[in-house]
């Protein structure tokens, strides 16, 4: 074996080896996109061709391969198997692989210092053997942003299963994953002089490091702001006791008389078409009982009846419905109300936990040089994470919300959809608050860019997209352009350096 080759070895397997995986997570994708808005089983049929219901042998069923194999059509009755499947599975794959080698593979063989090596976030440094949690947390989110994307370019729908699988996994594998660096280790501390380096005291050799101001993988609170842990808990209980509330019928759900206000609002439209046509359609008919001895009496009925119809099943009108719902802003004041106990709770959370901590290590003391309250004593490394991991989701969430309402208040039509609040709020649990408040802010920047390219190479805008795919997309490019977001925060606010991010 080459020198080299041996060289590589180590790292280049765990590399075709996460390529692989995803591309196995774009097939699972092809099939949540194809069987999720369907309502059928995800797991239980095994992969069918659509027409003739061949059964794929395995061979066939090997991403990317697999259609390349077939041709793009079925080995049975020939039909054509779209292009999607295999592009969708490679995209996942060089998103996998991609994100893979970035974080731990170019920046230890290209230098921190180029391009490439310097998009991996500080933590990545710490290497795949101490990192991996983290990065599997970050690789399940962007397999589900991915289906999500295409579900929601399609039918204007998130489903929400979709983002609660990365929540829950953040949830479980951020927070394990500190327990065991926690107890392994114990809580890391800061390294005098050098922010972002910490000194792990029960294993003196080892350096563990993060962005500047940061502890871990995500974004927290820091290790002694026990209040941003107690609202985190807080809030998140608060959310428990108002989806309890919505189940036990305390609080309603908002539009919950959208279908009846649809079925009511097109038999009024139909009326008002079949009202409107009846002149003409008089006419026309009397003109064919000229010409024929046999008039058939209801085509102008007919016709005048598929007018509505015909235009219900453009996705176009599928919005102007629902943005033509007209209590919309009354609607709103049922959200406010659901989101009354995380608030309250968040913030009694947040009073409880300074009580708790007095009372376990002491009070709260005032730095009387810098101003500030010094908190007691450190929190336990994974609690520190949990609350980065509760108050990410409920923050990112929040955010959205907050303009949702706002907007919806303002313009008295439905702004941002509920589907694009989970969506932020699982992006928050996995990356910490940060990354998904600016993503929110970047999409509307990514919006403006594809509705300009639409123009460009269609002439016109074709339809009003859903804001799912521009919150996903700009939530890559956060993900995948720190340094250049950093530089441009650091401009924006006329700092001398780039702004740092966990
Ligand atoms: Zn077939």
């Amino acid at each position: 074996m080459p020198e080299w080759l041996i060289y590589m070895l180590p790292w280049l397997s765990v590399l075709v080896f996460v390529t692989a995986v995803g591309a196995c997570i774009g097939s699972l994708v092809n099939v949540l996109v194809y069987r999720l808005p369907l309502g059928l089983d995800v797991i239980v049929p095994t992969s069918r061709c659509p027409k003739c219901d061949h059964k794929l042998t395995w061979r066939e069923n090997i991403p990317i391969f697999g259609w390349l194999l077939l041709r793009g059509k079925c080995r049975f009755c020939k039909a054509k198997i779209s292009p999607e499947y295999p592009i969708v599975e490679t995209v996942v794959a060089l998103l996998f692989g991609g994100i893979w080698a970035l974080w731990y593979v170019i920046p230890d063989q290209l230098g921190r210092d180029t391009v490439l090596g310097s998009i991996a976030p500080e933590w990545a440094l710490n290497g795949a053997a101490m990192t991996w949690p983290a990065t599997v947390v970050l690789l399940v989110l962007v397999g589900c942003l991915v289906a999500m994307t295409i579900i929601d370019a399609r039918t204007s729908t998130i489903r929400l299963e979709l983002t609660w699988v990365p929540a829950g996994v953040a949830l479980v594998l951020h927070t394990a994953h500190a327990w065991w660096f926690y107890h392994k280790y114990g809580n890391p501390a800061m390294m005098p002089g050098l922010e972002g380096a910490w000194i792990v005291p029960n294993a003196p050799r080892m350096k563990w490091l993060t962005a500047p101001g940061e502890v871990w993988t995500l974004a927290t609170g820091g290790l002694a702001n026990w209040k941003f842990i107690g609202m985190g808990i807080g809030g998140t209980i608060g959310l428990g006791v108002s989806i309890l509330m919505l189940r036990f019928k305390l609080l309603t759900r908002s539009f919950s008389d959208f279908d009846e206000w649809y079925e009511q609002h097109h038999k009024e439209t139909k009326q008002l078409l079949n009202a409107s046509s009846d002149q003409p359609a008089e006419i026309q008919a009397d003109s064919d009982r000229l010409a024929s001895p046999d008039p058939v009496v209801p085509v102008p009925a007919e016709s005048a009846d598929e007018l509505p119809v015909a235009a219900e099943e453009t996705p176009e009108s599928g919005m102007d419905d629902w943005l033509q719902y007209p209590h919309a802003r009354r609607e709103m004041v049922k959200e406010l109300a659901f989101l009354c106990p995380p608030v309250m709770l968040a913030f009694l959370g947040s009073w409880l936990a300074t009580l708790f901590v007095s009372k376990q290590y002491g009070p709260w003391t005032h730095d009387s040089v810098s101003g500030q309250m010094i908190a007691p004593a450190n929190a336990p490394l994974w609690l520190v994470v949990l609350g980065g991991v509760l108050m990410g989701y409920l923050i990112a969430g929040g955010v959205v919300w907050a303009i949702r309402i706002g907007g919806t208040m303002a313009f008295g039509k439905e702004a941002m959809g509920l589907g694009d609040v989970h969506m932020m709020a699982a992006v928050g649990a996995c990356l910490g608050w940060i990354d998904p408040t600016l993503a929110f802010f970047l999409a509307a920047f990514v919006g403006v860019a594809y509705a300009i390219v639409a123009q460009v190479f269609r002439g016109k805008l074709s339809k009003a997209m859903p804001y799912g795919p521009f919150l996903a997309v700009a939530t890559m490019m956060v993900v995948l352009g720190k340094p250049l977001v950093e530089m441009g925060l650091g401009r924006l606010f006329g700092m001398d350096a780039p702004m740092n991010l966990p």
